[in-house]
């Protein structure tokens, strides 16, 4: 399969692409996980005072490397998106203005962030947001070589690069501005993922989103409202934000659920959809966005679903996908219950398990050959091609 997709090649000619840092060569040794400790948003112990784990992802990763899953050199270290990367979306105008704790407190899915002043702001959250963001275009070229890849961060889906449309915020007293609204930018990282392979990697011409967060992801589909290249699925409580009837439009295959959705049919109605969708239109990538607000308590999704229905759910998602032969990235997005990081670990070593990913000759082929080490884990740099 990944035979067929050449990378192409930075050069200086008018209409190529632009030069980035985040395609480069990736050793063979290196599983396709994508992290960096940048991701874990702390300001001051202020993170601690409210129950949003906003570290959540260092912890998936610690959990991890308990059950010697992985180690800091078998896992590739994700780089931070450049204004030019991701002016691949969205124009400079947006890009700086300044960003706003609401609009950042929306993207993330993370409620008190719309408490810290905006310099705070800037300084501990937007890094953060344009590191995941670098790592899933890192993983999106990752899983076309191969088969499969996880970011464990990103997928802000409320992200988008357009700028009209109503934004309503979450469910805190806070009245947005027009402004604010159009700063839904910065960090549309699925968006920005499959737009870096439509241009870059030959061979890439469909992408389907699985989009199975709690909440509809109306970024990405405002993203590519009347772009053909890719067929969106989105299942979402239908009550919830951001309820965008407009971005709806862009749905191929929408399921609404209702209010305390459990396992049976969650799960019945996930390995129904997916079947269908990806009968319906076969992709050259699958963008799976795993969020686990859906989890029973969350104080945002408003499904029921257990830890137990999260893992067969990625296990199901991940089975239609490998048997299809079509590379699927994951990303993590939201839900940042305490007990979220533990299920995210745990449903990655299930996949392991069921032998739907793993190091190189346990599952997929790949085209790479260069060994050199993981970048970042030993100071080596990426090499741009
Ligand atoms: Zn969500």
């Amino acid at each position: 399969m990944p035979e067929k997709h050449v990378l192409q090649e930075d050069n200086d000619e008018e209409g190529s692409p632009h030069h980035t840092d985040l395609f480069g060569t990736v050793p063979k040794s290196c599983l396709p996980i994508v992290y960096h400790s940048n991701y874990n948003i702390t300001f001051m112990g202020m993170e601690k005072l409210h129950p949003f784990d906003a570290g959540k992802w260092g912890k998936v990763i610690h959990f991890l490397k308990e059950e010697q899953f992985i180690n800091d050199e078998s896992i590739v270290e994700a780089r931070e998106a450049s204004e030019e990367d991701l002016l691949v979306v969205h124009t400079k105008r947006y890009l700086s203005r300044l960003k706003w704790s609401f609009v950042v407190a929306t993207i993330t899915e993370i409620p008190p962030l719309v408490f810290l002043p905006n310099f705070l702001v800037q300084r501990k959250v937007l890094k953060p947001l344009r590191t995941q963001t670098g790592g899933t275009i890192m993983a999106g070229k990752l899983a076309v070589e191969r088969g499969w890849a996880i970011n464990v961060g990103g997928g802000f889906h409320h992200c988008s690069g357009d700028r009209g449309g109503d934004s309503v915020p979450m469910p805190i007293s806070h009245s947005p501005s027009r402004e604010s609204t159009e700063l839904l930018a910065e960090c549309a990282s699925s968006g920005v993922c499959m737009l870096f392979l439509f241009e870059r990697v030959e061979g890439i011409a469909r992408a389907t989103i699985i989009d199975l967060d709690a909440h509809q992801g109306n970024g990405h589909e405002r993203d590519f409202l009347d772009d053909q290249r890719v067929f969106i699925m989105d299942m979402y409580n239908r009550h919830i934000y951001p309820r965008d009837g407009y971005a709806k439009r862009a749905i191929k295959r929408r399921v609404e659920l209702d209010w305390g959705t459990e396992d049976s049919e969650y799960l019945q109605k996930v390995e129904l959809h997916c079947e269908g969708a990806l009968n319906e239109v076969q992709p050259d990538i699958i963008v799976y966005n795993a969020g686990t607000d859906i989890l029973d308590g969350d104080p945002l999704g408003g499904l029921s679903i257990s830890p137990h229905g999260i893992v067969k759910r990625d296990e199901l998602v991940f089975k239609a996908a490998r048997r299809r032969g079509i590379p699927i990235l994951m990303v993590t997005s939201g839900g940042y219950q305490k007990k979220t990081a533990r299920i995210i670990a745990d449903s990655i070593l299930n996949l392991h398990q069921q032998g739907l990913i793993g190091p190189e000759g346990e599952g997929s082929s790949s085209v790479v050959t260069s060994m050199k080490s993981c970048p970042g884990s030993s100071g080596s740099a990426l090499t741009a091609i």
